[in-house]
């Protein structure tokens, strides 16, 4: 068994001789390393400079109208990968590779997966431009590509690295695939300059011919999750092909979607995750409890001095709110519990701070653990939501067409009949927007059904939100932007609880 040590590094818009800089500091602060992968296309900026002191530097491209498709070395230590393949190092460390971007991954699927089945899992270290949409939808990411998840459940990398999200830098927990013992990671580099971290440092065994029966891992991370690609539930269908490693090929462009198990130790929801972050929870309750947002949308305004962006939470690890076929959901503890901690906010928001509040929620099969996203809304502004609604569908059912297509009907009271179909009948899947302009005046309800194989946008309550107060940059909770520190958080929830005193309904009890 030999260690070799990686470097991967994210770089855009960086001139060649900052890039060099950049690399060399870095080999001496880390290094020496084995090798380096410069995540992007670079290679016409390395291509002008002397490379000749550096290790072998790996850039990964996707030239759109060249027929290469594979590796070729345009200098000594300087070797671009193209398109899509499989690459094997001089000391045995193989690479999979694809460099091209969402429509092309569908395009091309049959022919990459073509390629990839003939390969050997695991593989050492896979690099893809797109995130897989399994990962993608684990942190509500819209973008992602089925193609992707076909080639990582095939070659079972034990380093995953992604680059099309250039603002955010993220690590999923490690995982195990099946029986074999081999842990996977998953690591999105954001670029440098974005404030993330750009650059990824780390040793890789090499397994040799010697030790092929070495190949458990001895000491396994103790934060392993279980595997975001698990199978369990999935549907045959004729034109699905079987490999030789009795793994699952999709041939059809259109996923199976499977339902992801998230068990609560996992869950950022459930108490029982010792990982959960309780420092942002404001109050809790016999069958429900109430957070700050992670990464807020809304922002202090007037005379609130905290983002008010909070979330209503079952203690439950259920993923939707109306399971109980035939029962009113409003009538369980639950329930009632549920709408008390909205009520208690609105009212808050409204006595206090001279605002109008708007709830999000989805109910699907789908979910890890509902919730409601609870966000104060400038009373000059609720009257626009229909708008912003109206506009972000637009978006969502022309643009986007891969999404669900959504169509909201609008109630104007939760006794209506036709809502009371829906919230009663526990096989129904749906967004939900209630707006509270005043909280004596009923709220209008939105509701848009979709069915469980729909590609739905889980941030399509945010950015319906986030377009009506003028906020586009604070979309994505986990931007920079959007982003605090511990110490924020505590402070935010600090002033929430303050203001909310009086209106908490698990001290009233
Ligand atoms: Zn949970």
């Amino acid at each position: 068994m030999v260690q070799a040590k990686v470097l991967v590094i994210h770089l855009k818009n960086e001139s060649a001789e900052s890039v060099i800089n950049k690399v060399k500091r870095l080999n001496e602060k880390s290094g020496p390393f084995e090798c380096i992968f410069f995540l992007g296309d670079l290679l016409s900026k390395l291509d002008q400079v002397d490379i000749s002191t550096l290790p072998p530097i790996y850039c990964f491209t996707s030239l759109p109208d060249s027929p290469v498709n594979g590796s070729d070395e345009v200098q000594a230590n300087l070797t671009r990968l193209n398109g899509y393949g499989v690459y094997q190092m001089t000391n045995k460390l193989r690479i999979g590779y694809i460099a091209l971007e969402e429509a092309k991954c569908n395009e091309l699927k049959d022919k990459i997966l073509e390629k990839f089945k003939l390969v050997n899992a695991p593989i050492d270290i896979l690099i893809t431009r797109e995130w897989s949409t399994h990962i993608a939808e684990l942190k509500d990411r819209l973008s992602g590509s089925d193609t992707i998840d076909d080639v990582a459940k095939l070659l079972q990398p034990r380093y995953h690295f992604t680059y099309s999200d250039n603002d955010t830098f993220f690590e999923l927990n490690p995982f195990l695939w099946n029986e074999k013992e081999s842990v996977s990671r998953f690591i999105n580099l954001a670029t440098y300059g974005s404030g993330s971290k750009w650059a990824y440092a780390f040793n890789i065994k090499i397994e040799t011919d010697d030790d092929i029966e070495d190949e458990h891992e001895s000491n396994l991370p103790t934060n392993l999750i279980s595997n975001p690609y698990s199978t369990t539930n999935i549907k045959k269908r004729p034109m699905d092909l079987i490999d030789t490693d009795g793994q699952q090929v999709t041939k059809s462009s259109i996923s199976l979607k499977k339902p992801r198990k998230v068990l609560p130790i996992d869950c950022h929801f459930c108490f029982t995750n010792p990982n959960m972050e309780d420092h942002m929870i404001i109050s809790i309750d016999d069958s429900a409890y109430m957070t700050t947002a992670k990464g807020p949308l809304t922002v202090p305004k007037g005379d609130m001095n905290f983002p008010g962006h909070c979330l209503i939470i079952p203690i439950e690890h259920i993923p939707k709110f109306n399971n109980v076929d035939g029962q009113s959901p409003f009538e369980t503890p639950l329930g009632k519990d549920l709408l008390a901690y909205e009520r208690s906010v609105v009212n808050m928001n409204y006595q206090k701070f001279d605002m109008s509040t708007i709830v999000f929620e989805i109910n699907s099969e789908r979910s890890i653990h509902f919730h409601k996203q609870v966000f104060p809304i400038p009373k000059y502004l609720i009257m626009k939501f229909n708008e912003s609604l109206d506009r972000q569908l637009h978006f969502n059912n022309e643009k986007y067409s891969r999404n669900a297509k959504l169509n909201f009907e609008k109630f104007e009271t939760t006794s209506d009949l036709r809502y009371e179909a829906i919230v009663k009948n526990s096989n129904m899947n749906y967004l939900q927007f209630t707006v509270y302009e005043t909280p004596i005046t009923e709220p209008a309800i939105y509701v848009s059904k979709f069915e469980l194989d729909d590609r739905l946008d889980l941030q399509f309550g945010r950015r319906v939100v986030a377009f009506l107060l003028h906020l586009p940059n604070r979309l994505n909770w986990d931007s920079p932007t959007c982003q605090q520190t511990k110490e924020q958080e505590m402070i935010d929830v600090e002033k929430f609880q303050k203001s909310y005193k009086e209106y908490d309904i698990a001290k009233s009890k």
